[in-house]
């Protein structure tokens, strides 16, 4: 049988056809596709400013910028993530403060953060983990409340919602990521939505080091700004996969939802949030119940691996990272954190499977847990 990614990307003909014009073109780097990728996000947006990235980690850089992050300053953010929810603030010189989360939604608990403000505190910064939306109506409550700046970390989140609105239509800055393994890719890649127009021109100054061009031919740099734009090669391939957005989240809810019916419930695993509302099925993370199981979760990834099935680790806890613990964190610090972090395994997901390789994943899921 042949093996069975934890994702794969579904790239069409069209795709790889606009992409061989836009190489014939004579012009790949940034240009008409990154422009009107730019203009079709923006719509999907509801009409809000969007800047293509080269990546989402360079997005949330940039969304750190552009809010002001200052060294000496603090950003409230969730112990579990992709590392780079963490880097970015560490690389603006400022303090990642840690919140435990919740431990149905494996989100940051909105419930602890008002406990870790402190007069230093400059933003938050949740995280969409799997692609289900942290309760924004509470978010903001609290950044309003408290006069913070919000960043969210939405690399996960395209084509999920909050109630019916789109994430990345309404909000403060909202970085998405466009990464070879997110809903919507463009191999590598991700975008800035922003919601203040003065805003929006630094942001476009600090994607390019800072030069702004006059109609003369003249330029001018007043800040020194990265290198984060996103080549047309790349936007080509996010403009295929755009007209699909819809149809991949639709695929990925149904084959959540198979999961949902076909799994072992008395395997001791336990399942995701399951919510066909607002979640886009980013992933589909399950808990190992590692107490009961023979081996451990190495030894049940490499178990799978010889069934042929990939299956993936998103994410150990940060603070327990070498880099973090020299912050003074510790093991114990965010034991909701920890105790996901060290049992999670992410499981094929991804538009391209048939319903027939959730059945598969499901029994070789539960017979490597009973030791067959
Ligand atoms: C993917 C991801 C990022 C980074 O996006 P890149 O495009 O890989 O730079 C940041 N945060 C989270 C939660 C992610 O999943």
């Amino acid at each position: 049988m042949e093996f069975l990614p934890f994702t794969r990307p579904s790239i069409d003909e069209e795709t790889i056809a606009g992409v061989a014009e836009v190489l014939r073109s004579g012009w790949i780097t940034s240009g008409p596709c990154a422009k009107q990728l730019e203009q079709e996000l923006s719509q999907y947006f509801g009409g809000r400013a969007v800047r293509a990235m080269s990546s989402g980690t360079g997005a949330l850089e940039i969304a750190l910028g552009v809010a002001g992050v200052q060294p000496g300053d603090e950003v409230i953010t969730t112990p579990l993530s992709w590392v780079a929810t963490a880097n970015v603030i560490l690389r603006a010189g400022a303090r990642p403060v840690f919140v435990d989360v919740d431990a149905a939604t494996r989100n940051i608990d909105l419930e602890r953060i008002e406990a870790a403000i402190t007069p230093r505190t400059r933003a938050l910064l949740p995280v969409d983990m799997a692609g289900l939306p942290v309760d924004r109506d509470r978010l903001y409550d609290i950044a309003r409340r408290r006069g913070l700046r919000v960043i969210e970390d939405a690399a996960q989140s395209m084509g999920a919602s909050w109630r019916g609105r789109r994430i990345g239509s309404f909000g403060d800055l909202v970085a998405i990521s466009f990464h070879a393994n997110k809903n919507v890719t463009t191999g590598e890649g991700g975008c800035l939505v922003l919601a203040d127009a003065a805003e929006t021109d630094l942001c476009t100054r600090l994607r390019l080091q800072g030069v702004v061009r006059s109609p003369d031919g003249g330029q001018e740099v007043e800040v020194a700004g990265g290198k984060h734009n996103l080549t047309d090669i790349a936007a080509r391939i996010g403009l295929g996969q755009l007209k699909h957005l819809e149809a991949f989240t639709t695929r990925r809810r149904m084959l959540a939802r198979r999961y949902f019916e076909r799994f072992d419930t008395d395997s001791g695993c336990v399942l995701p949030l399951e919510d066909y509302a607002n979640c886009n099925w980013h992933m589909f993370q399950v808990l190992l119940p590692l107490a009961r199981m023979r081996i451990d979760r190495g030894g049940f990834i490499q178990a799978m691996h010889r069934r042929g099935i990939g299956v993936g680790v998103h994410y150990p806890a940060m603070h327990l990272f070498g880099l973090y613990r020299k912050l003074g964190y510790n093991p114990g610090d965010f034991p909701h954190a920890e105790r996901i972090g060290s049992a999670t395994v992410t499981l094929p997901l991804f538009p391209g499977m048939a319903a027939a390789d959730i059945d598969r994943v499901c029994t070789a899921v539960a017979e490597t847990i009973q030791g067959k």
